[in-house]
């Protein structure tokens, strides 16, 4: 077999290269995009074919190459289906297994915690941990809906209990180290060791680290696969694993269906909605557009960090309040509303026509 462990020295991410020398076929874990030029020379030069591009989780460091390596090499994206990237081709689910060359197989294992939908993939006697397990220490828990006791769940009774030789290769290492193994974590991780859930917990609680470089420009851009945002609206795909991709739903598929489960309402209902008082109005849309021009009184709340982020408003606390989205011609703001009705709650409105339609009518 071929295994390569490639590091990226600005953000300290490990990206995984394994491949079957036979079949030619190979599967990247956690690329980031400022290689992508380093992995397709790399891929070229073994005479490998890429098969899958996989996510451990929706990264707050660096950005994926993932939407790259679709574009370029015709690779399948895959992230867990709980990381709200609706445009990844494979929703990763626990439990799922990737076959590529020669009946090699990847196993998922659900590792929640780190973020909810942090995962790990099994393959023969190593484990790619992502961000769940580090070497001497694990991911954080505190940002992107961490979770600490759930980390310490899923680390104590998924990954300690593979088997003591099992190698465990990480999604970072800030000291130089390489690999590790289940029995040397479970026996030295000064986190884990002989350390009670709640000990855990609040040691998590206690890190007081900063918050991470590049997390706003990040994890909207990992939730589209890596892609920049002009790229974004028509890459919006989401994509079943069984179904040929030419038959599979497109962006406006996917904002036709929204629209199906939502309430829209006219510029004019909009204004006087607001006129009224006592909503709550939302711009779904990215920083830099509502920078240049946005309603009054509207919370910038993007589409891509809304389960993220959405917490983090004092006036979206009651979920029974009454909330207006918009972006900039009502596709985002319709997935938007959708979002928050899944989150519970129950009085959501979507501008038709979105911002574009309001400076229309304001003329
Ligand atoms: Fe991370």
């Amino acid at each position: 077999m071929i295994f390569k462990q490639l590091f990226d020295t600005e953000t300290w991410t490990y990206t995984y290269l394994i491949a079957d020398p036979n079949s030619r076929e190979a599967v990247l874990i956690d690329p980031v995009n400022t290689h992508i030029d380093n992995y397709i020379a790399l891929l070229d030069g073994l005479g490998l074919q890429l098969k899958y591009s996989l996510e451990t989780h929706v990264h707050a460091d660096h950005i994926t190459a993932s939407g790259l390596l679709r574009q370029r090499l015709g690779a399948q994206t895959a992230v867990s289906q709980l990381c709200g990237a609706s445009n990844a081709d494979i929703q990763i689910q626990d439990g799922d297994i990737f076959e590529f060359g020669n009946g090699e197989q990847l196993k998922v294992i659900a590792t929640p915690g780190h973020t909810p939908g942090s995962i790990s993939f099994l393959w023969r006697d190593r484990v790619f941990t992502g961000d769940a397990l580090l070497i001497g220490g694990c991911g954080r828990a505190d940002f992107q809906g961490g979770d600490a006791g759930a980390l310490y769940d899923c680390i104590t009774q998924r990954l300690f209990t593979l088997p003591d030789e099992t190698l465990v290769y990480p999604g970072h290492d800030y000291q130089g180290r390489w690999v590790s193994s289940i029995i040397q974590e479970r026996t030295t991780n000064p986190r884990l060791a002989g350390k009670s859930r709640a000990e855990f917990i609040d040691i998590m609680g206690n890190l007081n680290l900063p918050k991470p470089r590049l997390i706003d420009e990040a994890v909207p851009a990992n939730r589209y696969c890596g892609l920049d945002e002009d790229e974004r609206q028509d890459a919006i795909v989401v994509r079943d694993a069984n179904v040929p991709v030419r038959q599979q739903s497109t962006a406006q598929d996917l904002v036709a269906a929204a629209k199906q489960h939502i309430t829209e309402v006219s510029i004019s209902t909009a204004q006087q909605l607001l006129q009224e008082g006592n909503i709550v109005l939302l711009d779904v849309r990215e920083e830099s557009e509502f920078a240049a021009a946005h309603i009054d009184n509207a919370l910038l709340l993007p589409r891509g960090v809304l389960e993220f982020k959405y917490g983090s408003l004092p006036e979206l606390a009651d979920k029974s309040k009454a909330v207006m989205v918009y972006c900039r011609t009502g596709g985002r703001s319709a997935l938007a509303a959708q979002s928050l009705q899944t989150l519970g709650y129950t009085n959501v409105l979507s501008i038709a026509g979105g911002f574009e339609a309001w400076q229309k009518a304001a003329v």
